[in-house]
């Protein structure tokens, strides 16, 4: 982080601008919005500052600047057109350990004015440290689609309610949930968007006696790995979460997404160390619930496919705690899509098959001579430590040894990198693979010659961040 974002309250604060033209003119503009007691120092004046000036808006003061306009000021602007005055100005300011903006010269700022989006109370600022000011203003744009002109007002309606919240729900979190409710469910805003004040308070009055106290658990899949395959839900309940339970597959940059001051406990497991950590994770989800908290279940891909999120749903059946499943991406659709190799197509592939190359130790055998048939694919999912005996049960069960084989590594992260061969090397094919590892074994993966795309080199900005690929 470059600069840390503050608002800062400037109302009645002395503050300097150094320069009387347009630019000068637009940051006098903001201070004064902010109800700053404003000095302009310039040797000439935009026509408006001179209106201003004259209704005892702000101070106009025709000179040249000098270090005395400092004294007593709370910040500075320096927005002249010359360099060597703003860096002046600059000197002089920092000297006296004043904040100070330089007109278009952020490395000898101590201060940045980003974007804004404004829906006061509600602001929104956008910085890129002045290294992206176009890209920082595409994102304030769409900003200003995305916030409706009434969230002021909603912002406004409940800081009058809130005293009355706290009055009725003397616990922090229920409080949160409270209001989360409210603003969650779209009513109050609809209210508001048509101007229907009066009903708008009757709902927050009538919601505080809703039961917010009860836990639940959402059961929610995380997709692959790329943070923009989440769905909205997923990253709206991640929001709203008091605790998430996560697995070791869930990346670094899904769980940066989660509310930040809810609790992030690590469930991770190891491939055959889980029987202690399941019973142990079910009795968390469990407890977690029973305590009133809103609690996040993330796992990686879906649940409901060699996640176990079953077995998990099946003790909050028994212990009476509500839930939800919100589904993710499979491994196997991230993988096949970021790997350009379709899983079925009409000319190689009528079916597609998921296993599991880790099962139970005591469980079925998988059925080797409907794996083997010709025209379909199969994705095996926790394969790679088995792929000596895939490779040699597919091969006696009649399945070409020329049948190519993919193995997408860490696939749709910035790190995905694919391995292709054919079945008769399968066993060697995975040797020096670390991390997360799917099998793609049928004559679609053929097609990722012509329909790779996914080249995380060039598209690491692309691949990480789900707000930029919509704005592309
Ligand atoms: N519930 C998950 C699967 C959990 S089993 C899902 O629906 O995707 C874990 C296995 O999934 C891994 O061993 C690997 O085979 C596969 N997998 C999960 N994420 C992957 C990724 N990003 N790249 C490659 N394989 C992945």
């Amino acid at each position: 982080m470059d600069y840390l974002p503050i608002f800062t309250k400037l109302e009645n604060r002395p503050c300097l601008v150094v320069g009387g033209g347009d630019i000068a003119f637009r940051k006098v503009h903001l201070l004064l919005k902010a109800g700053a007691d404003v000095t302009v120092c310039a040797l000439e004046f935009h026509p408006t500052l001179l209106k201003q000036a004259a209704n005892n808006k702000l101070k106009l003061i025709k000179q040249a600047f000098t270090e005395a306009l400092l004294e007593n000021k709370w910040l500075v602007i320096a927005a002249t057109n010359q360099k060597d005055v703003n860096e002046h100005i600059a000197r002089a300011a920092h000297a006296k350990q004043l904040l100070v903006n330089v007109v278009d010269q952020a490395d000898i700022s101590s201060f940045i004015l980003p974007s804004i989006v404004d829906r006061s109370p509600v602001i929104v600022a956008i910085s890129s440290a002045g290294k992206a000011p176009v890209l920082a203003r595409l994102i304030r744009e769409r900003l200003e689609t995305l916030l409706p002109m009434h969230l002021g007002r909603l912002a406004a309606i409940s800081a009058q309610f809130r005293h009355r919240v706290k009055e009725v729900i003397k616990v922090a979190p229920l409080r949160r949930r409270y209001w989360e409710k409210l603003f969650g469910n779209g009513l109050l805003a609809n209210l508001l968007q048509k101007g229907q004040t009066k009903d708008a308070l009757a709902l927050m009055e009538a919601s505080l006696t809703e039961d917010i106290t009860r836990g639940d658990v959402a059961l929610v899949g995380a997709g692959p790995g790329d943070p923009s395959l989440l769905t909205l839900k997923a990253l709206q309940l991640m929001q709203q979460a008091d605790v998430v339970l996560y697995d070791r597959l869930v990346s670094s940059e899904i769980l940066d997404l989660v509310r930040r001051d809810a609790d992030l406990i690590s469930v991770g497991k190891a491939a055959g160390n889980h029987e202690v950590e399941q019973s142990r994770t079910n009795e968390m989800l469990v407890e977690f619930a029973r305590q009133g908290k809103k609690v996040v279940r993330l796992k990686g891909g879906d649940s409901f496919i060699f996640g176990r999120g079953g077995e998990e749903l099946e003790e909050l059946v028994e212990a009476g705690i509500a839930f939800q499943v919100v589904p993710g991406i499979t491994a196997a659709s991230g993988c096949s899509a970021y790997a350009g190799i379709p899983l079925t197509h009409r000319d190689f592939a009528q079916s597609v098959t998921f296993v599991t190359g880790h099962r139970k130790s005591d469980g079925e055998e998988l059925n080797w001579r409907a794996l083997a048939a010709p025209n379909q694919t199969l994705v095996v999912y926790m394969g790679l430590l088995q792929s000596a005996e895939i490779q040699s049960q597919l091969l006696n069960h009649g399945r070409s040894p020329e049948t190519p084989v993919a193995l997408v590594n860490k696939g749709t992260t910035s790190d995905q990198h694919v391995v292709i061969g054919q079945l008769s090397e399968l066993q060697q094919l995975g040797g020096g693979l670390q991390g997360p590892t799917l099998m793609i074994i049928g004559e679609v993966v053929n097609l990722a010659d012509k329909l790779a795309w996914y080249h995380p080199d060039n598209n690491h900005l692309l691949s990480r961040d789900p707000f930029l690929v919509n704005l592309a």
